[in-house]
């Protein structure tokens, strides 16, 4: 799964123009006139590139009627130019000189407008001098109308998750088919770091190890601890191929588990099965929630299962749709999420289990497929 050549992060223009109208749409569907977006993940969606956000203002301004319009500093426009390629043709380019106001150049295009979107992600330093250029326009969050794009995967964008689950698979399958006793947290850490990248991964976003009591804390960041006889090991990694993350994770045991550990597995194993069962268009998302939780909970460990379910993924490694009680937005064919229930015992261990899951038309497609059993290593 090594990049091929040839094998680009960037979509056909085609689709980049087709997303800013959706966006756009979308905004006006809220009663929101215009967007502006920075550079962000949500730029990037939008148009294919990322310029690298900066004091310097450049900014992409959406309107349901009208050519979108990029404003951006003059230095800024050869690479706009050259990365957009034939996009370009489509977006009325407004380089603005050292020494202006670019702010006020977005006022103008603003005329007669009420409420803007302005993308969650915006440097506040931004925020605030559109908030006083714009006056009286109502500023909002753009969040909910990008969101209500980005949480729904094209075909190609579900291609992108597959490829990028089939990695983190096969790093973790290279990272615990060898003894890890005598290993340090941090020394594991850095195998995994190593074989993301070795694998055709562009960006290493975490690999978490927690061994032993370690194993407890989900968010643990890897230390000197070596791993010993008797340990759990949570092992939890991602990274970003061609613009969509991996998340996986997978619990390890370092020899014989006692049988209160096997236990424990097992009643997690069912809840994480269980959930990834009950993905399927119209579900809500917090059912997937509460169908592991329940599990967890009949068992008895439902004090030890201290997060969500799950997060929706794609160029963002936690994005919409959080599978959360209280989100009962139903679940619609193309979005993907994590299916991540834990179970941790503090000072003891703890275990989880997590797969990327997208809704297709009449169920779930599991997008990691190694084995979820316990992985028992010497
Ligand atoms: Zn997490
Ligand atoms: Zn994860
Ligand atoms: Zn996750």
């Amino acid at each position: 799964m090594t990049i091929a050549p040839g094998e680009i992060a960037r979509f056909a223009d085609s689709v980049y123009a087709d997303r800013m109208q959706r966006a756009a749409a979308a905004a006006g569907d809220r009663a929101i006139d215009a967007l502006i977006v920075t550079p962000s993940i949500d730029y990037r969606y939008l148009v294919g590139y990322n310029p690298p956000p900066l004091e310097r203002l450049t900014a992409l301004v959406l309107r349901p009627d009208a050519d979108p319009v990029l404003v951006l500093p003059l230095l800024e426009e050869p690479l706009a130019v050259q990365e957009l390629g034939d996009l370009a043709d489509g977006i009325d380019i407004q380089p603005w000189q050292e020494g202006s106001d670019p702010y006020q150049a977005v006022r103008q295009l603003l005329a007669g407008t009420r409420r803007v979107g302005v993308q969650d992600q915006m440097w506040a330093r931004h925020a605030l001098r559109f908030a006083a250029a714009l006056d009286p326009i109502e500023l909002v969050e753009a969040g909910p109308a990008l969101s209500a794009l980005r949480r729904v995967k094209s075909p190609e964008e579900v291609h992108r998750l597959r490829r990028a689950a089939q990695v983190a698979d096969t790093v973790m399958l290279a990272a615990t088919g060898v003894p890890l006793a005598g290993t340090s947290e941090r020394q594991l850490e850095a195998k995994i770091r190593d074989l993301l990248v070795l694998y055709g991964h562009q960006v290493v976003d975490f690999a978490i190890v927690g061994s032993g009591p370690h194993s407890a804390s989900p968010h643990h960041v890897p230390t000197d601890r070596v791993i010993r006889d008797g340990d759990a090991i949570v092992i939890d990694l991602g990274g970003t191929r061609l613009d969509y993350c991996s998340d996986t994770t997978r619990t390890a045991f370092c020899g014989d588990p006692p049988r209160e550990f096997e236990d424990l597995y097992a009643t997690l194993q069912m809840a994480q099965e269980a959930a990834c069962n009950a993905v399927r268009p119209g579900v809500a998302a917090s059912e997937i929630d509460r169908v592991a939780r329940d599990v967890i909970t009949e068992a008895g460990y439902g004090e030890y299962f201290i997060h969500r379910t799950g997060h929706g993924i794609g160029m963002e490694t936690h994005e919409e749709p959080y599978i959360i009680a209280g989100n009962d937005e139903p679940l619609v064919a193309g979005m993907a999420f994590s299916v991540e229930p834990g179970i941790y015992v503090p000072g003891q261990w703890g275990a989880r289990i997590e797969d990327i899951v997208v809704v297709t038309d009449d169920g779930g497609e599991r997008l990691n497929t190694s084995a979820t059993d316990l992985y028992l290593v010497g």
